[in-house]
């Protein structure tokens, strides 16, 4: 049996950045699916990660040789309401390697069990959710945007105390790193000045090393966070993806999307659409996405203030500056997400509009944002002729579009078709699937549905032919209205 080894580089870190953990064994682990090609370019054996020894340590349960996991200390605003002390109540980071392409990537569980910040948590994961992330974050990393991985799933063989009892599950998940906004606001909330400039200190060598060369290097940290998380979300809106809890603990500096937990992909397109239960107000609506972003990115620079001056006085309007560049980074980033899922190349003056009045339509009429840009991927609406049923009502819309496309340069129509599905899914984790999917887990034990959503919406690009029932919209009857974070 080949052996396993992991860095633990965060513990390098002074000793108040994080809290060693005690294992909690579990009852009986299962494997319920192994990431293989990630577990490959992670440098990971997957044969050992699925044997006993594999299993045992993917959840939490027992460790390897020279595997430390640590609980890291973070705070966080939650829904507007500052917590100084949150921390990770139920993950435990493992350790990272450096990948194939020479990146640092951590690895974590969660779901594996009480640490020194679970407060009055239980330390546990539901099966749902388990499965709702992996399915939710691998698809996020197949259509492109930026996201932690999911590398395992497994079963506690326990029951998890929710509403009602659920089956237990630990997920292991991938990142670049863990550091979220509520790490700076750890230490900033305590006056740590030191730790904070550690903390960045770190993050910029982990994520934005150019930034160590720059004039004033923690300005240029705040610069790539805001346009990383400006870039992010543009890719959310582009795909209909809702977040559901874009708490300050909840976003992380690398840019990449993380704790998923009642996400969920908008069907209809309408702004104000929230799925997540605990989201009473819309706080975080698809809508509200870049705002909170800024709002969040605010926090940051807040926190970040004693290491951008001398003072506060001078520090503010440099933080300030650097929040201004958020709504135009987010806008550029955007609009040319929706210039490609239109096929259009060039920049016209006439496209906002364009752009603006395609929404309208959709919300209007109450169609479905990702069935309709893919309906516009075709020959037929690109030609009008035989246009798609789906577009029966956007007609006008079409004849404005096509008129635009007229004026970009020459292209065969099969180019401009494959470009546009290149960034328009077929494929989402739509959430009567992913619901479905985890009701014949939990309560059948059946993982055959979990399997397929996840075989169809990890190729969301590709025509899947005999898989047409995965892309359409929930019927009425199907219509999924609130998610839960099963926390
Ligand atoms: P979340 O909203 O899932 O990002 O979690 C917010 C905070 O609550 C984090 O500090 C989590 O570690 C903690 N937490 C969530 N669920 C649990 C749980 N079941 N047990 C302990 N801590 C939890
Ligand atoms: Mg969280």
């Amino acid at each position: 049996m080949t052996s396993f080894s992991l860095r633990q580089t965060y513990s390098q870190l002074p000793d108040h950045f994080y809290a060693p953990a005690d294992l909690t064994p579990v009852a009986a682990s299962q494997l319920v699916k192994l990431n293989v090609p990630l577990a490959r370019t992670l440098g990971l054996d997957p044969v050992w990660l699925s044997g006993p020894d594999g299993v045992a340590m993917l959840s939490g349960s027992h460790m390897p040789p020279g595997v430390q996991p640590l609980a890291l200390a973070y705070a966080g605003h939650q829904f507007g309401h500052f917590v100084p002390q949150l921390g990770d109540g139920r993950a435990l980071l493992l350790g990272d390697v450096t990948d194939a392409s020479g990146a640092i990537r951590e690895v974590q569980l969660k779901g594996s069990g009480r640490t020194a910040y679970s407060r009055r948590g239980d330390g546990r994961a539901a099966l749902g959710p388990v499965l709702r992330e992996y399915v939710v974050s691998e698809a996020m990393a197949a259509m492109g945007v930026p996201t932690t991985r999911a590398l395992a799933a497994v079963l506690t063989g326990e029951q998890v105390m929710r509403e009602t009892p659920l089956p237990g599950a630990v997920i292991a998940r991938v990142a670049s790193s863990h550091i979220r906004v509520g790490t700076f606001q750890f230490f900033a909330a305590r006056q740590d000045i030191n730790g904070l400039r550690t903390l960045a200190d770190f993050a910029i060598a982990r994520h934005y090393p150019d930034a160590s060369q720059a004039p004033a290097p923690y300005l240029a940290f705040l610069e790539h966070v805001i346009a990383a998380q400006a870039d992010l979300v543009a890719q959310w809106m582009l795909k209909g993806f809702i977040h559901g809890v874009m708490n300050t603990d909840n976003m992380a500096i690398s840019g990449e999307t993380i704790d998923y937990g009642p996400c969920a992909f908008m069907e209809q397109y309408d702004p104000t659409t929230v799925f997540s239960f605990i989201d009473e107000r819309g706080r975080y609506a698809y809508g509200n996405q870049p705002s909170m972003a800024l709002w969040n990115l605010t926090r940051l620079a807040e926190a970040l203030l004693p290491l951008l001056a001398d003072n506060q006085e001078q520090a503010i309007p440099v933080a300030q500056q650097a929040l201004s560049t958020f709504e135009g980074r987010f806008q550029a980033t955007y609009l040319e997400g929706l210039r490609a899922k239109l096929g259009l190349k060039t920049v016209q003056p006439e496209d906002a509009g364009l752009f603006r009045s395609l929404l309208e339509t959709m919300q209007a009429e109450q169609t479905d944002f990702t069935q309709i840009f893919r309906a516009l991927s075709t020959s037929e609406a690109i030609a009008g002729e035989d246009v798609p049923e789906t577009l029966a009502t956007f007609g006008s819309w079409l004849t404005l579009w096509r008129q635009r496309l007229a004026q970009e340069p020459e292209e065969p129509v099969s180019a401009r078709v494959a470009a546009m599905k290149q960034v328009n899914p077929a494929f989402i984790p739509r959430n009567h699937l992913v619901e479905a999917m985890i009701k014949a887990a939990v309560e059948q034990n059946d993982f055959s549905q979990f399997e397929t959503v996840l075989a169809v919406c990890t190729h969301p690009y590709d025509d899947q032919p005999g898989k047409e029932a995965y892309a359409r919209p929930a019927q009425a009857s199907e219509r999924v209205r609130h998610t839960f974070c099963g926390t």
